[in-house]
C-alpha cells in the first residue's frame, strides 16, 4: 500500500482528501496527524423568534420590513429588525412594496451547497421607496449584461415556501425602463 501523502498546510489537504479520502498533516513541530473524510449531517432545529413574521409573510407573498415606532425617527428597514439602529426604540412591521430598484449586484461563480446548482447566479441589493436600508436577495431571469443600477425589479415568491430567505427573489420588472445611457450605469456600487 502506498504511503499517505504528507502536507504541512491544512488547506493543501482538501484536494487530496477529495481524491483519496485520507492524508497526513504535519504540524510545525513535526507531529503527524492522520486526516480522513467521513459524512456528517445534522438537523438544526432553531427558532426565528421575533423574525418569524417575516418568514411567515414570505410564505404568503408579503415582503415585510420594519419601521421605528419612535415618531421623531420613523426609520424604515427593508429587513426584520427588532429595534432601531438609529435611536434604539422598538420597531413595528410594515409591508414593503413588491417592486424596487436595483442598487447593486454581483455574479457568484461559486456558492454554498444550496446554490451550487444555480451557479453562476446573481445576488442583488434592492432599494424600496420609503425604506432607508437595502434587502439582499437573488436576482433571476436576466443576464448580467442587461443589468444596471436603478433597474426596476419585482419580487417573486416560492410557491412551495421553505421558510427561508430563499423564499423570495427578484426579477427584472415587466415594462421596466430602458437602461440609462453609457456613463451613468455601473456595477457593484454601493453607498457606504
Ligand atoms: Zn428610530
Amino acid at each position: 500500500m502506498a504511503p499517505l501523502k504528507k502536507f504541512d498546510k491544512f488547506r493543501d489537504i482538501q484536494a487530496e482528501i477529495d481524491r483519496s479520502g485520507s492524508a497526513i498533516f504535519q504540524d510545525a513541530n513535526g507531529v503527524e496527524a492522520l486526516i480522513i473524510k467521513s459524512p456528517y449531517q445534522i438537523n438544526y432545529i432553531h427558532s426565528y423568534a421575533e423574525d418569524s413574521a417575516f418568514f411567515l409573510g414570505l410564505a404568503e407573498g408579503h415582503l415585510l420590513g420594519s419601521r421605528c415606532t419612535n415618531k421623531e425617527c420613523g426609520f424604515v428597514y427593508a429587513t426584520p429588525r427588532g429595534h432601531c439602529m438609529e435611536c434604539g426604540e422598538p420597531t413595528a412591521w410594515l409591508e414593503l412594496p413588491k417592486g424596487g430598484k436595483l442598487h447593486s449586484w454581483t455574479t457568484c461563480h461559486f456558492g454554498s451547497e444550496a446554490f451550487l446548482k444555480e451557479t453562476p447566479y446573481n445576488l442583488c441589493l434592492v432599494e424600496f421607496e420609503g425604506a432607508g436600508s437595502l434587502l439582499l436577495a437573488r436576482l433571476k431571469d436576466c443576464v448580467e449584461s442587461d443589468l444596471y443600477v436603478g433597474m426596476p425589479v419585482e419580487a417573486r415568491f416560492d410557491p412551495k415556501p421553505k421558510y427561508s430567505i430563499t423564499d423570495v427573489w427578484f426579477v427584472p420588472a415587466k415594462g421596466g425602463s430602458a437602461p440609462p445611457k453609457a456613463g451613468s450605469s455601473g456595477r457593484g456600487r454601493a453607498r457606504p
